[in-house]
This record gives C-alpha cells, structure tokens and sequence, in this order.
C-alpha cells in the first residue's frame, strides 16, 4: 500500500507529462491492500505498474489512444495484464500512446503528446512511441513497470529515447489475446522498466502459452531472473554492417563502438555479420503493417465499440459507418487504412503485399544463415538519434517519422526477440539505447547478454 500511494502521488505531480491517461487509484489501492494480506506472494506482489492503454482491462476504459474507442470499457481482461495482476501487480492506470499504436512519437494519440521526462533547456521532447507514456511513466518514476506492445519497434525506441530498459519477446511468447491488433503478425506485448532484472522479472510473469491466441507458443519458460548470471565468455556477437547506415551520426557510431567494446571485454568474440535485405525492411514494414491494420480496424464500424457519430435525416448505414470512422480515426490511422487498402487492392496486391511477404521471408531468412553461423546475438544501435523535439517531425513528410524505425522493424518482420538497454548520453545529455537481436525463444540468453552490457 506504502509502495502504491508513493506511485499514486508522483503521477499527480507529474501530470505535465501526460503519461497517464486514465487513472485508478481506487482499483490500485484495493489490489495493493490484497497483496499486502496475501500470504502465497507472486513474484509481482504489489509492485505497481503501468498499463498501456492497447490492453484491454476489465471495466477500465481501455481505447487505443483512439477516439473511435471512446467510452470503451471491456468486459474481460488481456491474458498480458491479467497475468500481471495473478502474478500480484497492482495497476495504476492506463498509459498514453500513439493512436493504435501507431507512430513513433506518441504525437498521434487523441489524448495529446506524453512528455519525455529528459529534456534540454526548456524544449519539450517525445518519449517516442508508440508507448511513449509507458516509457515516460517508468523513466520518471511513476511506476516500477510498464507494459508495452512492439509490432515495428515501439518498445524499443521508446526504451532507448527514455533511457529505460525493453524487450520485445519473441513472436507467440506472450498471448495477444485482449490486446487491441494493429498488425496480427508483427504485434508482440513486452516489459518496459528500470533495468534488464526487472524486464525478466516481468517479462516471466506475462508470457506463457494461451489457448485463446493460436499463435501463442506452447513452449516451456524458463526461469529469466535465474539466468542472468553476467557471463557472456565466448558467446558469438554478430555486428551487422548493413547497419552502419550513411548519415548516421557519429555519437551513435561511437555508442556502438563503445558497445562491441563492452562486449569484448565481457569475454564475447565480436564477428562482422551480412543481412544483406536489411535495406528493404522499411519498405516491407510499411506494406505488410498497413495492410494488416486495414483488415483489423475494420471492425471499427460505430456499430460494436465506442463512438458513432450523429446522423442526419435519411443517412443509411453506409452514411454511418463513413462518418463515424471519419470522424473517429485520426490522420495517421486514416493513412495506414488508406496505404492498407491500396495494398490489398485486387490490381495491386501482387505488385506490394505479395511481394513485400516474400521480402519478408528473404529478410527472416538473413537471420536464420547467422544463427546457423554460430552468432548467438546481434548488436546494433536502437535508433538512429536520440528523441527529438515534440512538434518537430510533425509538419515533415510522414515517411520521415516512418525512417525512425530502421534499427528495429526487422526483428518484427523476423519475429524474432529484442532488447534496447540504456547505453550512454549524447552530446546534449540525452539517453541513447543499444538493441541486441538473439535466437528466436533464447529471451534468457539475450536477457543475460544485455545485462553485460548495463
Ligand atoms: N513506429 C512504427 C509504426 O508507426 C512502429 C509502431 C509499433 O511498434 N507499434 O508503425
């Protein structure tokens, strides 16, 4: 209860950052109150956390940062959140985010920007996104934990733009189920906190097989906390160079010098690695996710959730639901939908979808030939700056805002598992993340591997 009330007054305080946007302090303390009286604690007992507001929570409004979900309150619970909640962990609220997660800047969501708790002089910053407000929430303190989603990067780059710690685990190691889908195939929920023990400390409580998520796996975990022993002797580091992109500033390059160097000295052996389609992973990304999220928020209708909108004399159906979506889904949704659909279009849909599944495969498939090498994980930068000003991209071509994804769509097209650590602070003292890439289902190793690096 000490614990929950702490967290309960720092987000008062901290209501400039906008990271919370629905708050259940009732809820909280009765769940802290329960964990305090229980005597068979899981491993989260009463540690209080933070919810994306992707997750559906039962009888908490729960609205993808969307307009079209106002007034939403499911009337189940995200198996994510309610293995959170069995494990003990007390929520405090719902966190802001990009609209259906989509973005990179948290700019998207109908509850306005989160605020980047680091800041230069008096310029506001992004925390990044699309979980921005989880990343803002952990990185200030106002809460021990968050959840996140990832489906091109958006708990990574948030981590890294925060100086927090994110994983995104491997695609099928946390049920989806409950989680509001932006693009089925790439979507994947992961822990957002203060450091690489407690990412597995968390990261072990919300995965695990589901029967309610087909694509959930039915594979043992494994104990996360107990393998982070430090010892990364003679573990195989690939260091791709595709990713030394031109243009990259040099304070990332030397970040990732200083990376390998950490590495090395840990007793890794560095090798120089090729994933020679890594240069067509944005292109592919923004096909493929596109025109999954045509397909999912199709179901956004005025007919089954949240809002619809008023209707004149003779409107029809068809008047409905274009004036509802109209007027519920923001600019950047309206996009994806639009490129979505173009995609998919019958005229179309050899020349980009079908072509960008088999980039994909290709892409999966650079990845595959390094494992089968002996590389065990694979270094690179988070992102390609550190956060940049809230405002700043927003009057800029979209595909500029879509190039701040380059370090991390891969792992989603490859399904495969990442992690961004705090790795130093740039010239103006802002925080900077390295992401290690590992071996589909060794979240453990990659864990243990990026705790080397903290
Ligand atoms: N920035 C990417 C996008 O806008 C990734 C978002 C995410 O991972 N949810 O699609």
């Amino acid at each position: 209860v000490e614990l929950t009330e702490a967290c309960l007054a720092e987000i008062d305080a901290a209501g400039a950052l906008n990271a919370f946007v629905h708050n259940t302090p009732d809820l909280a303390l009765e769940q802290a109150k329960a964990a305090d009286a229980r005597k068979d604690a899981g491993s989260l007992n009463g540690i209080p956390l933070g919810i994306k507001d992707l997750f559906c929570t039962k009888g908490v409004a729960s609205q993808a940062a969307s307009k079209i979900l106002d007034g939403f309150k499911p009337e189940y619970e995200s198996t994510v959140s309610q293995n959170l909640l069995d494990a003990g962990a007390v929520m405090l609220g719902k966190l802001n985010m990009d609209e259906f997660a989509m973005g990179s800047s948290n700019e998207t969501s109908v509850y306005g920007d989160a605020v980047n708790p680091w800041k230069v002089d008096d310029r506001k910053l992004t925390p990044g996104g699309s979980s921005g407000g989880s990343a803002a929430a952990v990185a200030a303190d106002l809460c021990l934990g968050a959840t996140g989603t990832d489906t091109g990067g958006s708990i990574r780059q948030p981590a890294a733009f925060t100086g927090i710690t994110g994983i995104k685990p491997t695609y099928g190691r946390c049920s989806r189920w409950g989680i509001v889908a932006f693009a089925s195939s790439l979507d994947q929920a992961g822990p957002m906190t203060k450091d690489v023990r407690d990412a597995a400390i968390m990261l072990q409580a919300m995965c695990g097989h589901d029967p309610k998520d087909s694509t959930s796996a039915d594979l043992p975990v494994p104990d996360f906390e107990a393998m982070l022993t430090g010892d990364i002797k003679g573990k195989t580091i690939g260091i791709p160079r595709e990713y030394h992109m031109d243009g990259m500033p040099d304070e990332i390059e030397a970040l990732w010098a200083e990376g390998r160097k950490m590495l090395t000295d840990a007793g890794a052996k560095l090798v120089d690695i090729s994933l020679p389609h890594t240069k067509y992973a944005l292109p592919t990304y923004y096909v493929i996710a596109p025109a999954e999220a045509s397909s999912n928020l199709a179901r956004y209708d005025g007919v089954r959730f949240g809002h619809r909108a008023k209707l004149g004399q003779g409107d029809g159906i068809t008047e409905m639901y274009e004036k509802t979506r109209a007027e519920g889904f923001g600019q950047e949704v309206k996009r994806r939908v639009m490129v979505g659909t173009y995609v998919l279009s019958a005229g179309f849909y050899d020349a980009y979808y079908n072509r960008a599944r088999k980039v994909r495969a290709l892409i999966k498939k650079d990845f595959e030939d390094v494992f089968a090498q002996g590389v065990d994980a694979i270094l690179t930068p988070a992102t390609p700056s550190a956060a940049f000003g809230l405002g700043e991209m927003t009057d800029a071509d979209p595909v500029a805002m879509y190039l701040n994804d380059v370090f991390t769509v891969t792992v989603n097209l490859a399904g495969l598992p990442g992690i961004s650590v705090p790795a130093g602070l740039d010239k103006q003292g802002l925080p900077l993340g390295l992401q290690l890439i590992g071996r589909p289902w060794e979240e453990g190793d990659l864990l243990n591997t990026a705790y080397a690096l903290e």
